[in-house]
This record gives structure tokens, C-alpha cells and sequence, in this order.
């Protein structure tokens, strides 16, 4: 067989191709904008053409820090189509991570968000490798800012050259992209994507037994574009000549439900605490959601209420998938197989909210102390997995070999598997909390706590919240002879961390308990917690 390289710039040509009618909406601070594919290709090829210009060559890194919307899709397909590596930069990061992981990717030019500027003004001097910035707003005038040299989006692609010829010089294992994911204490670790992975990923998104994505969906992906690629949504959907509706900075529940009943949204993704707010907005309102054939909800665990609500009292399917930054992200997907359609409801909601089956393409299996588990749906193992979209080193991290081991990435997910080979997570062995589809490290504000003069030692550990899903709660033991009010915690962290790390409580306890090595007992102290609060 021909063995011609899986790049992403057949993605972007083909849209072109036989595409150029189909259109993208756009919501920015500007309003909405549409264009269809055409016009996106003349644009993608005008800022490749520019990044040329601005000594953007193979292989060099550009970072994104922006919204979801139609500047950073063109920069999807303009960066890795011209050979470079389009690394997308979580916003919501603490300032001392975003300049690390700027830095560890060496990123020579950045493009931001207007509105997102001044996160990237107050860190500018500690950015050596940054060569240009560019500012994506509707105007060709770059603003007011210290930043230099700083150029205007709409500028360089104006004066681009939008039949610029893609990158004949990539092969498939080459990188596309990057994306850094929170560690369980310290600095965020690289994932880098490779065209082949996100090619494979892709088609992997287009089965009709996983999110079937196709030609006629209007895809709104409300998961971040600086999240695992918005979960691999504008690759396929552009691949497809999908319509796409991206939502922009303004991600309320309501402008939400507004762009599902204008635009006839058919497929939309993200964390669950999205579908919670959207929920209760489609309560409050009249909106007609009749289009839409899919919620895709994953990140953190899908609640079986929040299914049912969708589907039984709005009529909406609903869709629980699970995956990581290191896996491109998808791996499983909760469905129905044909001959469990008819089990009662109960037992096909039960299926439908555990996280799924493993997507074709990929392996898992787990294991504990004893190897690798059974599959009778009790036995309980760390899972692991493997497959061509799955990361298999962190990007020059030595940390690599703590996750990657034997061919096999170590999830740190806690599972159960079950006859049918569906997945349910139990627990997860980072002491990491995940709150609103953002991480917290407990072990970074442990150690920020135990700092204090007058702490003897402290735990954090996650508590069910209704809307964030899970939120800190630290636990901590005096000094002797010493007193600290839960107030004077929370101010000495505040200048520490973002304000939305901040412990939601502090519980003074007599004492943390351990394992016979002196390590924190998480578990315990979990179950000691939740006992106490009665949850
Ligand atoms: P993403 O941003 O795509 O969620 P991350 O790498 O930030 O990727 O997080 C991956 C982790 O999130 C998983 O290892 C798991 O702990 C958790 N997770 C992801 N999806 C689910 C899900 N459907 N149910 C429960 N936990 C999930």
C-alpha cells in the first residue's frame, strides 16, 4: 500500500476543496462573524505566510492564548500546515506556570486574545524566546500596550499571502502540536500531538459507534481550544466541512443555549459543569434545542442525574466520554451496544454514566497489585493505556518515566472494568482536585499551609460540590498551644495561588491519618471528611 504521510494540511485543503460554501461562526467581543471555508483557507494561508515573515520556521514552536473562535482556528491549521508546532496556552493558569511552560516550549511567537493582554503584559520580561507578539481583535491597529514588538491580527493577515503554498516538508510523526497538562505538584507537563496522532484521532471521532461526527453536524465545542485541541473538534470538524459555531470569550449558559436554537447546533462538548448551567437555563427559558443529536460531556465524571434531565426532560441525548491531554484526548465513550437497547432504563442509564468503552483503535487494561484485573465490573486497577493518539513521553520532562512505563501511559484513574468492557473510574491516584475542568494541585496548597509557623501539618482533599463538581477542603492539625482562625488560612494562601484554588473550608483535626510509611492516607482522611460532613 501507498504509505503517504497523515498531515493535517489534507485537513485544511480538503475543506477547502470541497468545502468553501460551509461556514464558521464566530462570537468574539466583536459580535458574531461567519465565514465559510474558502475564506478560512485564504486567511490560514495569509498568517502562515505572515509567521513566515516573522522567522517562524519547521519545527519552531507558536503559542496560542486565546477564546474559541475563528483567529484561532485559522492558527489550528496555519501553524502546524507550514511545519511549526501550535502550542495552545491554558489561560486560566497561574502566572508562575504560564511563564515556565512558555519557556519550557521556547515559544518564538504568541498570539493573544485582545481582552487576555494583560495576563501576557505583566509576564513579557520574563519571556526570552518570544521573538513577536500578535494581538487577535477585530481591529488591523494593534492597542495601546508595553508589549513589543506587537502586531495586529488582522493586519498581517490582510497583508498576507493568502495562496501562501502549505509545508510539503512534514512527515506524519512530525509535531503539530502541544499542550501542557497540570502534574500532581510542580511545573505542568508538555504533551506534544503529532499529525499522525491527530489524523488517526480524528477519524477516530468520525465512527458511527463513537461521536459519529460528519459533514452535516454543527459542531459547538464550549471545551476550551487550549484543552486538548477542544478535544480534537475543529481537527475533524474541518477535516468533514462540519459547520462550526465557536463560542468565543463569553461562555454563559444563556449565550450557550442562544447559539444552539439560532445556529442549529447538532453536537456540543464539554465539562460537566458547562451542561449544569445549561441546564438550568433551559429550565428558565423557552429555547428550542431540537437540533441537537449529542451533548458530549467529559473531563470529570457525568452525574446520572444530569443525564436524565437532559434526555428525559429536554429530549436532548447525551454523551459520557472520557480521556486525558496525554491521549489527544479521546479514549472511551459510554453507548449502547445494539442488544442492550432494550434493558430497562435504569439499567441503560447505569451503563450510559459510566465512562464507556475503549474507542477502536486503542488498548486498555488494568491492573493492581495482583496484575491485571478481572473483568467483573468489582476489582478495582489503576488503568492504563496505549494506542497511536496516545502521548508516550512528556515533552524534555524526566518526569516522563514516572507515567510512561512497558509501552503503556499509567492514567493514575482508578477503574473498574465489567463484563461488557465498560469502564467506570472509581478513583484517581494524583492528588490532583478538578474543579470546573480545571485542575488544583492539594499537594501545592498542603504545602502552602504547612509553610504557616503556627501548623503542625495539613491535607487537602476534594469535596463533592453541586456546580464545580469537586472543590478543596483542607484539613489541618495546630502547633500545640497554637490558634489560627479558618480566615487567617484562607489570607495567608490568598497571596499564594488563584483566588478560585482557595480551600472552600478548613477542618482543624486532631491529626492526618497515615500509612505505615507516614504517607498521608488520602482515602481515610476523605472518608473521615465526608463522614463529618454528612455527604
Ligand atoms: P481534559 O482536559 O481533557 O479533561 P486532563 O488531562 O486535564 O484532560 O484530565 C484528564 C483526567 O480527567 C483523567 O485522567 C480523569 O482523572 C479525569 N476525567 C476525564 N474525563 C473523565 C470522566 N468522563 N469521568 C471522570 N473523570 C474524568
Amino acid at each position: 500500500m501507498m504509505n503517504t504521510p497523515l498531515t493535517l494540511v489534507s485537513l485544511i485543503e480538503r475543506a477547502e476543496k470541497y468545502f468553501p460554501k460551509k461556514e464558521i461562526i464566530s462570537r468574539t467581543q466583536g459580535g458574531i462573524h461567519r465565514l465559510n471555508y474558502k475564506e478560512t483557507g485564504k486567511r490560514t494561508r495569509a498568517l502562515s505566510s505572515a509567521l513566515e515573515k516573522l522567522g517562524v520556521r519547521k519545527g519552531d514552536k507558536v503559542g496560542t492564548f486565546a477564546w474559541n473562535h475563528h483567529r484561532h482556528l485559522e492558527a489550528y491549521f496555519a501553524i502546524p500546515s507550514m511545519g511549526a508546532v501550535l502550542h495552545t496556552i491554558n489561560i486560566r493558569l497561574a502566572e508562575e506556570h504560564l511563564v515556565y511552560i512558555i519557556n519550557h516550549a521556547e515559544d518564538k511567537v504568541l498570539l493573544i486574545d485582545i481582552d487576555l493582554l494583560p495576563l501576557i503584559e505583566k509576564i513579557k520580561d520574563k519571556l526570552p524566546t518570544v521573538e513577536a507578539f500578535i494581538v487577535m481583535s477585530d481591529e488591523e491597529k494593534p492597542p495601546e500596550s508595553n508589549i513589543e514588538p506587537l502586531h495586529s491580527y488582522e493586519a498581517l493577515v490582510s497583508e498576507g499571502d493568502e495562496a501562501y503554498q502549505f509545508s510539503t516538508d512534514i512527515e506524519e510523526e512530525d509535531p503539530a502540536g502541544m499542550c501542557y497538562t497540570s502534574a500532581t505538584t510542580g511545573k505542568p507537563k508538555g504533551v506534544v500531538y503529532s499529525h499522525r496522532g491527530i489524523v488517526l484521532h480524528s477519524m477516530a471521532l468520525s465512527m458511527a459507534d463513537t461521536a459519529a461526527i460528519s459533514e452535516s453536524d454543527v459542531l459547538m465545542p464550549v471545551v476550551p481550544m487550549f484543552h486538548a485541541n477542544a478535544w480534537g473538534m475543529p481537527f475533524v470538524g474541518t477535516w468533514l466541512g462540519s459547520t462550526q459555531v465557536l463560542p468565543g470569550p463569553m461562555m454563559t449558559p444563556k449565550i450557550l443555549a442562544e447559539l444552539i436554537e439560532s445556529y442549529k447546533v447538532t453536537l456540543t462538548a464539554g465539562v460537566p459543569t458547562i451542561w449544569l448551567g445549561l441546564l438550568n437555563e433551559l429550565e428558565k427559558g423557552n429555547y428550542n434545542t431540537e437540533s441537537v443529536r449529542a451533548v458530549l460531556c467529559g473531563g470529570a465524571a457525568a452525574p446520572k442525574g444530569m443525564i436524565r434531565a437532559f434526555e428525559t426532560d429536554h429530549g436532548i441525548p447525551f454523551i459520557h466520554a472520557y480521556g486525558m491531554t496525554e491521549t489527544t484526548p479521546l479514549v472511551t465513550l459510554a453507548r449502547l451496544k445494539s442488544y442492550q437497547t432494550e434493558l430497562p432504563e435504569e439499567d441503560r442509564l447505569e451503563i450510559r454514566s459510566k465512562q464507556g468503552m475503549v474507542v477502536p483503535g486503542l488498548d486498555v487494561k488494568a491492573i493492581n497489585e495482583n496484575g491485571e484485573i478481572k473483568s467483573d465490573g468489582k476489582e478495582m486497577g489503576e488503568l492504563l493505556i496505549r494506542g497511536s493518539w496516545i502521548a508516550d513521553e512528556y515533552y524534555n520532562d524526566i518526569r516522563s518515566q514516572d507515567v510512561y512505563r512497558d509501552g503503556w501511559l499509567y492514567t493514575g484513574d482508578v477503574v473498574t472494568i465489567d463484563e461488557e468492557g465498560s469502564i467506570k473510574i472509581v478513583d484517581r491516584t494524583k492528588d490532583l482536585i478538578k474543579s470546573g475542568g480545571e485542575w488544583i494541585s492539594s499537594v501545592d496548597l498542603e504545602n502552602a499551609i504547612m509553610a504557616h509557623e503556627s501548623v503542625f501539618e495539613a491535607a487537602v482533599v476534594s469535596i463533592p460540590h453541586p456546580k464545580w463538581q469537586e472543590r478543596p477542603l483542607a484539613c489541618v492539625v495546630l502547633k500545640e498551644n497554637e490558634q489560627l482562625s479558618k480566615q487567617d488560612i484562607i489570607e495567608f494562601l490568598e497571596p499564594q495561588f488563584a483566588k478560585w484554588w482557595l480551600p472552600d473550608d478548613i477542618m482543624f483535626i486532631e491529626e492526618i491519618p497515615k500509612t505505615s510509611v507516614g504517607k498521608f492516607l488520602k482515602r481515610a482522611l476523605r472518608e473521615q471528611v465526608n463522614e463529618q460532613l454528612n455527604v
